[in-house]
C-alpha cells in the first residue's frame, strides 16, 4: 500500500490505472473545507473540542435550548459565508466536468455548500444544508433557505407564518439521513465506479465506511487523502497523508479524458 508522502509520490502502476477511469465517486468530510478556514469537527482546533456536541447538535439539545442552538449556528453560518472553496473543492468541480454528465458524484458530510459553490453539480448532502431551515418535528418537509426568512437576533429561534418554530435543516446526531441523497447515492452505485476518493473524513459512520469500500469489492480503486490514518485507511490501494487541496488536483491529473 502506498501511504503517499510529502512530495505525494504517485506509483507508476496506479497512474496507470488512474488513466482509464471515467465513472468516480467521491465522499468528503470537514477536512476538505479546513483549507478554507472552515474547522473540522474532531482533531487538534476542530469544533467538538470547544463545544459539546451535546448541546449543540442532538434534538434534545434543540429541546432544551433552541436559543442558544440558533446562536452557536448563526456564528458558524456567518463564518461559512466568509470562506470561499480551496483548490480541493475547485478540483472535485473540475473533474466533474472533464468526465460529463452522470460520471461522477460527490457525496459529503459536510453542511457548508462549498462543493456546490465550486462549480459540482453532482452532489449528495447527506448531512443537509446549513444555509436552510425547516419546521421542527420528523422528516424533511418544508426546508427553506434561511435567506428567506427574518432571523431576529432578539426574537430566536425563528418561526414560519404559521407560527412552527424553525431549526437549522442539518442532521444532528441520532437522527436519520435524508432520503433523497442516500438515494442518490445507492443509484449511482448501482454501476460500479471505477475510482472512489475518500478524502478529509474521519469515516467513523458505518455508512460511510461502506460507501467507500463496497465499489472497491467490485473492482474500484480506493484512494484516501487525509493527513491522519482513519478506518477506511487499511483497505485504501493508496493514502495521501497530505492536505485534501494539494492533493486532489495531483492525482487528477492522471485521470486522461
Ligand atoms: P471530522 O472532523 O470527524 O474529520 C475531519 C478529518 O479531516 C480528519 O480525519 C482530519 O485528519 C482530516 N483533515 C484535516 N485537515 C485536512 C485537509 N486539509 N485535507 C484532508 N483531510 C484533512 O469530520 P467528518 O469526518 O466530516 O465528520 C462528520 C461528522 O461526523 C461530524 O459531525 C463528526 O462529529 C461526526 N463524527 C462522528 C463519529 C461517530 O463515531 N459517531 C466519528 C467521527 C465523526
Amino acid at each position: 500500500m502506498n501511504h503517499g508522502s510529502p512530495d505525494l509520490y504517485i506509483a507508476p502502476e496506479l497512474k496507470r490505472r488512474l488513466c482509464g477511469v471515467r465513472r468516480v465517486f467521491v465522499l468528503t468530510g470537514a477536512g476538505v473545507s479546513v483549507e478554507s478556514g472552515i474547522p473540522a469537527f474532531r482533531g487538534t482546533g476542530g469544533i467538538w473540542g470547544e463545544w459539546n456536541p451535546e448541546d449543540y447538535a442532538t434534538p434534545e439539545a434543540f429541546e432544551r435550548d433552541p436559543v442558544r442552538v440558533w446562536q452557536w449556528y448563526l456564528g458558524r453560518i456567518e463564518n461559512i459565508r466568509r470562506a470561499e472553496p480551496n483548490p480541493a473543492h475547485r478540483a472535485l468541480a473540475e473533474l466533474e466536468r472533464r468526465l460529463g454528465p452522470g460520471a461522477m458524484l460527490t457525496a459529503t458530510q459536510n453542511v457548508d455548500g462549498l462543493h456546490r459553490r465550486a462549480g459540482s453539480g453532482a452532489v449528495a448532502e447527506i448531512h443537509g444544508e446549513i444555509f436552510k431551515c425547516r419546521p421542527v418535528g420528523p422528516g424533511f418537509m418544508g426546508e427553506r433557505p434561511i435567506d428567506e426568512i427574518d432571523i431576529d437576533m432578539d426574537g430566536l429561534p425563528p418561526r414560519d407564518a404559521e407560527g412552527s418554530v424553525l431549526r437549522p435543516a442539518v442532521v444532528w446526531f441520532g437522527e436519520y439521513l435524508p432520503p433523497g441523497p442516500i438515494k442518490t447515492i445507492e443509484e449511482f452505485l448501482s454501476i460500479p465506479p471505477d475510482l472512489v476518493v475518500i478524502a478529509g473524513t474521519t469515516a467513523g459512520f458505518p455508512y460511510v465506511q461502506d460507501w467507500a469500500t463496497r465499489p472497491k469489492r467490485e473492482g474500484a480503486i480506493l484512494i484516501e487523502v487525509n493527513p491522519d490514518m482513519t478506518l477506511v485507511t487499511p483497505h485504501a490501494d493508496a493514502a495521501f497523508q497530505c492536505p485534501a487541496g494539494e492533493a486532489l488536483p495531483r492525482i487528477f491529473s492522471h485521470i486522461e479524458v
